[in-house]
């Protein structure tokens, strides 16, 4: 299948934080052609194994299968489902949003509501409606309709937002955070051919609440280099500096120099350049932004692990619907295995 096609798949699949089963499955399937082993560790982390000529040394790609979200909090007597924020979530994008709540019974669809504003008072209009004060409508007609219906404290509430290509190479859809780096694994893993050393790539859960399941994952696999796949700020929309991000969709893979959690390792940092120099791919520096990505994780376990991040540039991040560019995907997937195949030869 195409890049395209498995982007679609993984983003349109759930995976709240702590949740990630649907899109854990789907990952396996997608990566298990490609790998010699695959399995899952008990924080539910999938690592698949690609042996190489050599044990050593052993990379481990790691793109993160959950996305930011909501989880069922409380019911009221009338039926409204109050819920809890699962990731970084900005307050002012959630009213108005359709969803969708997982229950054991099925899916349900629903509202973010709020009192209607032609009834706030003046000064309340002015303000940000805090998630505490909104509420999901799933047209229960109280409490017990709602538990009926299969509604239960702790559920998952994903934003209901299907893929589309809108452009030559943009694309449209929900959780590209980071599902477009688990596609770019799954990618980077067809096109490994035969390789000296060896490659495991891993879907980790829980990153967007603390970068929890590399912490496992890297620890398990203990590998020799880490190379987080995820995306990042694209700032090329109005109102953003050059100072603020200088970052671009659509013009290359992001190659983190230093973020909040990760200054990335200089030989890591000089490999992937060359790779992307001797294979003519287009690649964009980022520093200073806030954030880290699982590479900040992998880099902290056991003794140290030398790592790096490839990422794409992303609009509208950690919001309902991001955007993205084809063209920064299929590169990065490339420029991940000019990478790996740079490793066999300089480490
Ligand atoms: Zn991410």
């Amino acid at each position: 299948m195409s890049l395209n096609e498995n982007l679609e798949k993984l983003t349109n699949a759930c995976g709240v934080t702590g949740r990630e089963e649907e899109a854990r499955n789907l990952l396996i399937k997608l990566m298990k052609p490609y790998a010699d082993e695959i399995g899952v560790d008990r924080l539910e982390n999938v690592i698949a194994l690609k042996k190489g000529k050599k044990s050593k040394p052993k990379i481990m790609l790691a793109a993160h299968m959950d996305e930011v979200g909501l989880m069922v909090k409380t019911v009221t007597k009338e039926g409204f489902v109050q819920f809890a924020k699962m990731g970084g979530i900005d307050d002012r994008i959630l009213l108005a949003q359709k969803v969708l709540v997982h229950t054991q019974k099925g899916t349900l669809q629903g509202i973010v509501g709020s009192k209607p504003p032609h009834i706030q008072k003046e000064d309340e209009r002015k303000k940000v409606v805090t998630y505490d004060k909104l509420f999901i409508d799933i047209g229960a007609e109280n409490n017990k309709d709602a538990a009926k219906m299969g509604v239960k404290i702790g559920d998952p509430i994903s934003f209901d937002v299907k893929y589309a290509k809108i452009g030559k190479d943009v694309v449209i859809g929900k959780a590209f955070d980071d599902r477009a780096g688990c596609a770019v694994m799954v990618e980077t893993l067809k096109q490994l051919e035969s390789i000296e050393c060896t490659v495991c790539a891993v879907g980790t859960v829980q990153e967007e609440v603390g970068l929890r399941g590399a912490a496992t994952a890297t620890f398990g696999v203990d590998p020799d280099i880490g190379i987080a796949l995820d995306v990042t700020i694209a700032g090329d929309v109005p109102g953003v500096s050059e100072f603020d991000t200088s970052l671009k969709m659509g013009k290359g893979p992001v190659l983190t120099v230093a973020d909040s959690g990760l200054i990335t390792n200089p030989k890591i940092l000089r490999l992937l350049l060359n790779a992307a120099e001797e294979s003519n791919i287009p690649c964009q520096l980022e520093t200073g932004l806030p954030g880290a990505t699982d590479a900040a994780r992998m880099s902290l376990t056991r003794q140290g692990v030398p790592s790096g991040t490839v990422s794409i540039a992303t609009r509208y991040i950690h919001s309902p619907v991001g955007m993205l560019s084809l063209k920064d995907m299929e590169n990065s997937a490339k420029l991940t295995v000019a990478a790996i195949q740079k490793i066999q030869k300089t480490f």
